[in-house]
């Protein structure tokens, strides 16, 4: 068989433990022996961002914004332990935060949906797709412990000289405070990335916030989601008989449990961090969520929702076969040879990325899956397997199709 070609490349970030290791296995069995791969490949290992303090993570960024495309293992965001673990000369930020700061933009996630698997919450029938704003918030706050008593004010400079300044707090004993930010600009490219995904995939779209408390910081998104919705979007949405719908964020999530589901949820960075790992385990399993990083420069970087899998990891080293399930993993890949596909014309390349998707989801659905998925499953299947029998069984089905 002829291997399909690709014109340019997709950036391959690698990444951290148990992910890592099925990266290498999906990339073997699942990818190699159908495409000539074309990737430039950075190591996001920990021990490589820590060799090159963190210059890679910087550099792959970049390399992201040159080539358009990008699929990324997850990592590990290095703390206390893993400096100790890993004998780390420093600390680096988490590399998501430090890509998304550069791309900017929006992040999608979706929950890969298969019929032996109910949701948790009943009421569920489609989809709910996260939009989580990717820059600014508390991903990129300053943070001060205060030793005791003394004054916090805020103080803006601008370059034309003017300033303001308003009191935070008197303090009046040790504590905590924290400065964020955000920019109208990537507010606004957010705003269009949700109403144009939101019209692509024909869903309503809802968008929460707490500007009854914070009125001017979230009062902000909230005036200019509405603002571009007026302006640029009221009409196709009516055109297309979808809906933009504004409401509180403790209001949307009430109404999210209640509701059927198949629609694009908005999210602050912070609320679409905590509410999309709810959405990925209520709709059935952490590794059944896609995430992809649409920034406004026209790049997408593609990665699995879940993290490096620790646990699984220290158990493959004393040398179990874990059951580990690499979907979201796979679904990465796809989305990133699917997106070069489209990008560069390339019909053989888009409908392997199709093929490989439909293997994986028939592979589980005649009942061949990992743990996590066969604890939910109905009819309950009589074996479970582990990661490298899975994969196994979708190269077996990719070949058969
Ligand atoms: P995790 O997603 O690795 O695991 C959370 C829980 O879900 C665990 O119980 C795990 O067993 C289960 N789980 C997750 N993915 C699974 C899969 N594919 N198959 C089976 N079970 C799965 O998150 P964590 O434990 O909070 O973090 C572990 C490491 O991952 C940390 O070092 C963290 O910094 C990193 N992390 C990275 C990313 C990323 O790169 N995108 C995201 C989250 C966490």
């Amino acid at each position: 068989n002829k291997k399909i070609t690709m014109t340019n490349p997709i950036v391959e970030i690698d990444g951290d433990e148990m992910t890592r290791v099925l990266w290498a296995l999906v990339k073997e069995k699942l990818i190699l022996p159908y495409v000539d791969l074309k990737t430039e490949y950075y190591d996001l290992g920990l021990e490589n961002r820590d060799a090159t303090d963190d210059q890679v993570t910087h550099d792959a960024a970049k390399a992201i914004l040159k080539h358009k495309v990008g699929v990324k293992c997850a990592t590990i965001t290095s703390n206390n332990a893993r400096k100790i673990e890993y004998n780390l000369k420093h600390l680096h930020p988490s590399p998501n935060a430090t890509i998304r700061a550069i791309l900017d933009g929006t992040v999608f996630r979706k929950p890969i949906i298969v019929k032996s698997i109910q949701p948790t919450v009943s009421t569920w029938k489609k989809p709910i797709v996260i939009a989580r704003h990717a820059y600014g918030d508390v991903y990129k706050n300053a943070e001060l412990a205060i030793p005791g008593p003394g004054t916090v004010e805020l103080v803006y400079k601008g370059t034309d000289g003017t300033e303001q300044k308003i009191l935070v707090s008197e303090m009046k004993g040790p504590g905590v405070v924290q400065g964020m930010h955000n920019l109208d600009d990537s507010i606004a490219s957010f705003a269009r990335a949700c109403f144009l995904y939101a019209l692509d995939e024909k869903l309503d779209l809802w968008f929460a916030t707490k500007d009854t408390i914070s009125k001017i910081y979230d009062g902000r998104f909230k005036e200019l989601f509405q603002h571009i919705y007026d302006r640029e979007f009221k009409a196709a949405f009516e055109n297309a008989g979808i809906h933009y719908f504004y409401t509180l964020i403790d209001d949307a999530v009430a109404r999210v449990v209640k509701s059927e589901g198949g629609f694009l949820w908005a999210c602050k960075n912070y609320d679409g961090d905590v509410m999309s790992d709810m959405i990925a385990s209520a709709s059935g399993s952490l590794a059944m969520m896609t995430s992809v990083l649409v920034s406004p420069n026209g790049a997408f970087e593609y990665e699995a929702a879940h993290g490096t899998v620790q646990q699984h990891y220290y158990r493959w080293k004393r040398g179990e076969k874990t059951s580990t399930n690499p979907v979201a993993l796979i679904f990465a890949w796809t989305g990133a040879l699917a997106k070069r596909a489209d990008l560069d014309n390339n019909g053989a390349l888009q409908a392997f990325a199709k093929q490989l998707e439909a293997a994986t989801l028939n592979t589980i659905e005649s009942g061949e899956m990992t743990g996590d998925l066969a604890r939910l499953a109905n009819p309950t299947p009589q074996k479970t397997l582990d990661s490298w029998e899975f994969i196994e069984a979708i190269a077996k089905r990719l070949e058969r199709d």
